[in-house]
């Protein structure tokens, strides 16, 4: 094992968009860093596909909404590759009941709110500090975090408010993020997907499909993880320069005002 190669802890990294977002890291170079709830064996094979582009891909398992999994996985990442660079906080749940928030109780918003929103932040705070402590023993340390949000948290589904809530909640944690690691040398970005094929909307796959139909989106297709992969990846490159707490919208147009 190298510690030359560049670190990403990717969280949810082992299907859907962070599998996505994984193989457009290797492609950069990156050792991956692959967090998720499934037993280590479901993901073997997504491993291995990974480690095939020449890089190392490890399997983390945690819950990124439990305070200890969480130090867990930065502890194992830590021992195992003695680095991290790039965070992406991806890792998400959908309203489990999908429930109209006339109806929407309580604890779907709580376990909503602990992954897409809790998780994420303080992953982010504890990983800072750790930035933070490479950039001073190592000056040519580059850090980057990406929060992978939603166009739900600017678009309203009365059917998934703790959802929409908990997106529109992440695109603030990240120009906090932004604002407080600016002086470190840290860009911070939000990443804001529209619609993407993936587990999460295969339920809805049939409802999409008719509204793309129907012009729902500019680009008449269904995004894909690689669609977020590839932004994410122009972002942690460094591509973006001087833009700090930015906002890239992967959406086919969906959220571009029409008349
Ligand atoms: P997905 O296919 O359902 O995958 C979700 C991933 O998150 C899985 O890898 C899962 O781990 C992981 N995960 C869930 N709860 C976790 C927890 N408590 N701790 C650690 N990992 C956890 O969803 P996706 O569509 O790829 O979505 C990924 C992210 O993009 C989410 O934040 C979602 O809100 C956002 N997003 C999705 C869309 C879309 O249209 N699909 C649009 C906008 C934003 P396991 O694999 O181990 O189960």
């Amino acid at each position: 094992m190298s510690r030359d190669r560049k670190v990403a802890l990717i969280t949810g990294g082992s299907r859907g968009i962070g599998l996505g977002v994984a193989q457009c890291l290797a492609v950069e170079g990156y050792a991956l860093a692959i967090n998720g709830v499934r037993e280590p064996l479901a993901v073997e094979s997504e491993l291995a596909a990974l480690e095939k582009k020449g890089n190392e891909a490890v399997y983390f398992r945690g819950d990124v909404s439990s305070p200890a999994d969480r130090q867990a996985i930065l502890e194992q990442i830590e021992s195992r590759f003695g680095r991290l660079d790039v965070l992406v906080n991806n890792a998400g749940i959908t309203s489990p009941a999908r429930k109209d928030i006339l109806e929407a109780g309580e604890s779907s918003f709580d376990e909503v709110f602990s992954v897409n929103l809790k998780g994420p932040f303080f992953l982010t705070q504890a990983v800072a500090k750790w930035m933070i402590r490479q950039r001073g023993s190592r000056p040519d340390f580059s850090g980057c975090v990406v929060n992978i949000s939603s166009i739900s948290g600017v678009v309203a589904s009365t059917h998934r408010g703790d959802y929409c809530m908990s997106k529109a909640a992440i695109a603030m944690a990240s120009k906090l993020w932004a604002a407080r690691l600016a002086e470190f040398g840290i860009p911070v970005y939000e990443v804001r997907p529209g619609l993407i094929e993936s587990d999460m909307t295969a339920p809805v796959k049939a409802r999409y499909d008719k509204l793309i139909g129907e012009g729902l989106t500019l680009e008449p297709r269904w995004g894909t993880p690689t669609d977020v992969g590839k932004a994410v990846a122009m972002l942690v490159r460094g591509d973006l320069t001087y833009a700090t707490g930015q906002v890239l919208t992967i959406d086919g147009g969906l959220t571009a005002q029409r008349l």
